[in-house]
């Protein structure tokens, strides 16, 4: 069931003799109300309660365990082939955001990243991706408003999003389709690892462009991010930075750079200046998030100290750029993209 989108379930219910209402009510009750147990859907019939309970599958991924911290929790998931799926849910001001997988593991093999150590095993099918956000929805429905739901969507767990683009695109239609899940264009963000043709494919298209950008930048230059993003040789970076300039951005949006912080490798003044004198000129279109590296026992490089932190965001902000600092909700459980495996130590494959 949940890979469908409205006018698939339509043609489903067609298909199976059901009148065309009969699909509307069901995907109501499965994106709107997050109902996965048919009994409860009220409004249909009981030999059609019955059909679904022995016909429909309501999860493709089963729920294995939760880890709750004070500002986040940690959901891992288990596919039907075995594979692990980790899901992050943040708990911000006033509001949920849902940190979303889209591939198991990843082959664009940034230093800085778990993930990236086991290369990648495959792409996460629609239904995979939508089920994340319903088995969460699942968890919190009953919370009190505003927490009953999740308000913003990123594309920042485990896998790089464009490579896995068909997927990725039927998922976002689902998400953010008024007549269900519903979440706001303006609240949904794909980050990318900037792979040129696939940002160039996401440009032309309609709906994932209606989106919002995040790119994982890391460096000012070529040199630092080919040190630390070996895709930067293939994907140069002022040919990437050319593209953002000119990437088509709907109206009063900003593409987020996403800036790792890492100890000693790019966290310099230099780097700052660079990276200001950079943004600058184009500074109504960029907004800087700065991450200060999760330390992993898997992984060479440290967190820089506090002081430099700031300092690296005074020198943006003293050049009118919009930065904030990351400080990673429940550093525990969550990081960057592709971080989120750093602290666990059970193997990717269940
Ligand atoms: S940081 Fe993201 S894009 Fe880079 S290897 Fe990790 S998961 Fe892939």
């Amino acid at each position: 069931m949940n890979r469908k989108n409205l006018e698939e379930l339509r043609r489903w219910a067609t298909e199976n003799n059901l009148e065309r209402y009969r699909a509307d009510q069901i995907y109501q009750w499965v994106y709107k109300k997050w109902e996965d147990n048919p009994w409860n859907m009220t409004n249909l019939s009981k030999e059609l309660r019955k059909w679904l309970s022995e016909n429909f599958k309501f999860h493709t991924l089963e729920k294995i365990e939760k880890v709750e911290a004070p500002d986040s929790v940690k959901y891992l998931f288990k596919t039907e082939d075995g594979h692990l799926v980790e899901t992050v849910l943040i708990r911000e001001k006033d509001h949920w955001t849902l940190c979303v997988s889209t591939q198991i593991g990843c082959n664009i093999g940034c230093k800085f990243c778990a993930t990236a150590k086991d290369g990648l095993i495959r792409n996460l099918t629609t239904a995979e991706i939508l089920d994340q956000l319903l088995w969460v929805q699942k968890d919190i429905k009953d919370l009190p408003k505003p927490w009953n739901k999740v308000r913003n969507i990123v594309f920042m767990g485990m896998g790089e999003p464009l490579a896995n683009f068909t997927n990725l695109k039927k998922a976002v239609e689902i998400f953010i389709d008024q007549r269900g899940i519903d979440i706001s264009k303006r609240r949904l963000t794909i980050s990318s690892s900037g792979i040129l043709y696939q940002l160039r494919k996401m440009a032309q298209d309609p709906v994932l462009r209606s989106v919002n950008l995040a790119i994982s930048l890391n460096a000012p230059n070529q040199e630092i991010r080919e040190e630390i993003m070996p895709i930067a040789r293939s994907n140069p970076f002022d040919e990437l930075w050319e593209l953002l300039v000119n990437y088509p951005l709907p109206e009063g949006r900003k593409i987020t750079l996403e800036y790792v912080l890492i100890k000693d490798i790019n966290d310099s003044e230099e780097c700052a200046y660079q990276l200001a004198k950079l943004v600058k000129p184009h500074r109504k279109r960029f907004k800087v998030n700065l991450i200060p590296f999760n330390p992993s026992p898997i992984l060479p490089y440290e967190r820089p100290e506090e002081e430099r932190i700031f300092k690296f965001q005074k020198i943006l902000l003293n050049h009118s750029i919009i930065a904030t600092i990351r400080w990673s909700k429940g550093q525990k459980v969550f990081g960057a993209c592709g971080q989120l495996r750093a602290k666990r130590e059970i193997p990717l494959i269940g």
